[in-house]
């Protein structure tokens, strides 16, 4: 498989770049220059596989060229086997909705799924590749802890995470600054997640100082995170049984997740509609509802995952949209720039037939925790919540809602709601009374150069 970047597509790719820049020179995300698609007898084949063989099976798609089928069904066997589910993800019923369980892996949210093996495919890059790799990353507090565990105690590896200083809840913070690991640093920016970002692509971008430090990024526009997401939409579909198509409500930030349903809608799953739910930072829902992609001021809310204006990963959509064309994409992206993009009405109908949205105000997702905690005893965390109010505002009535985080990582907002939160898993317990380390520096990206240039 060769893949190509959305802003010039003249240049072709092996899996090995893509996974390794993560992002490419001229900016671009990296997309692969074709697709499988399957007919229904052939999703037939699938339908009975467990979950890491179904992985196998699609990731293989886009990695033959780097990796060998057995290789890879060794390396999905070891990243899965840090889960608390045997078969990795768990459906459950909520009223009429189902919940996809994405949470039971070892930094409790579903970022888990895609950066254990991620982790893993960095170890077996190195294992070919006589270099030593810094990766940096931003994150509104799930993607740090989950790229942490990952890589935590590998050689020829270091980590460096950038997080909003105070603005993570506590749990997402003592998950990252309570690993002892020598090869993990972690740095509170004085600013909020757009900041940290930022800040990471200015290093990207700086390619002196990226080249020199073998810089590598995984945060969600890797395209190997989104072909190990796809894998859940599969297996859902699977499980479910269904003979008609199936939609997800999908709580959304940088468009990663509801991305990789996109993907697999593209390689033929029988998916009806793809829901994106945002909280109160709501621009994917006015792009998709009325082409408004003006972003505002970042909000501080109870589901700061999803705390994000820029959803990085749209550019990817933009690029299918205009027929893979990367000299409309590219310009589109430069009016983004500019924050004067909005969706011409024959883009936002093609999106349109894939995509619905609705976004869910603070009060919105403490009543609906509340409403199923009282109906049900089930606690939800403030990000599922939003994909259940965004069903159930849409009246989706029977569709399948990713639960992106365990409940016991967000207290403020079940506290809030019902007066109740669920404690750690008791394998997680000891990050409370765990010395924390972090570095808090300045929204200034040389301040981050030189503490990153001061540790290797
Ligand atoms: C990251 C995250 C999201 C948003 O996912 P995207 O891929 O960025 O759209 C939603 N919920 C939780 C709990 C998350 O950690």
């Amino acid at each position: 498989m060769k893949y190509v970047s959305t802003r010039d597509n003249s240049k072709e790719y092996s899996f090995e770049e893509v996974f390794i820049k993560g992002l490419a020179d001229d900016g671009g995300l990296y997309v692969p220059t074709s697709l499988k698609k399957f007919s229904s007898d052939e999703l037939s084949d699938l339908k009975n596989l467990n979950y890491k063989d179904l992985s196998t099976e699609i990731i293989n798609l886009f990695t033959s060229d780097f990796i060998s089928k057995k290789d890879l069904s060794e390396l999905i066997e070891k990243s899965y086997s840090t889960f608390r589910e045997k078969e990795v993800i768990k459906i459950s019923n909520l009223g009429d909705l189902k919940l996809l369980e994405l949470f039971h892996g070892p930094t409790l949210a579903f970022k888990d799924v895609a950066m254990q093996f991620i982790g893993n495919l960095y170890e077996y890059y190195l294992s070919k590749n006589d270099k030593k790799i810094n990766i940096v990353v931003a994150t509104s507090g799930d993607t740090g802890a989950a790229a942490i565990d990952a890589i935590r105690g590998k050689s020829n590896l270091n980590i460096f995470v950038l997080h909003p200083n105070n603005r993570i809840s506590p749990v997402q913070r003592k998950l990252m600054t309570t690993v002892e690991d020598e090869n993990v640093f972690n740095i509170a920016i004085d600013g909020n997640f757009d900041d940290c970002q930022n800040i990471v692509k200015q290093m990207f971008s700086d390619l002196d100082f990226s080249n020199s430090i073998n810089m590598s990024g995984v945060n969600s526009i890797n395209w190997a995170r989104i072909i190990a997401q796809a894998v859940y939409y599969f297996y859902t579909y699977f499980k479910l049984d269904s003979d008609k198509q199936i939609s997800f409500s999908v709580p959304t930030g940088n468009f990663g997740d509801v991305f990789a349903g996109y993907l697999a809608k593209e390689m033929g799953l029988p998916i009806d509609k793809l829901i994106v739910a945002t909280n109160e930072n709501d621009i994917l829902h006015r792009a998709i509802s009325k082409g408004d992609y003006v972003s505002k001021k970042v909000k501080e809310t109870l589901s700061p995952s999803m705390d994000i204006q820029l959803a990085s990963n749209f550019e990817r959509l933009i690029y299918y949209v205009n027929n893979s064309n990367s000299g409309i994409t590219s310009d589109i992206m430069k009016k983004v720039k500019n924050n004067e993009y909005k969706i011409e009405k024959s883009n936002l109908d093609i999106i349109q037939k894939d995509f619905i949205s609705e976004s869910c105000d603070e009060n919105e997702i403490l009543e609906i925790i509340k409403q199923h905690f009282d109906k049900s005893s089930v606690i939800l965390d403030p990000h599922t919540a939003v994909g259940v109010g965004a069903a159930n505002k849409l009246n989706f009535s029977d569709c399948v809602v990713l639960s992106t985080a365990h409940p016991c990582k967000f207290p403020a907002a079940t506290d809030k709601a019902i007066n109740k939160h669920e404690e750690l898993p008791k394998e997680l317990q000891y990050v409370h009374s765990k010395e924390e380390n972090f570095q808090l520096l300045k929204n200034d990206t040389d301040a981050v150069k030189n503490f990153v240039k001061n540790k290797l």
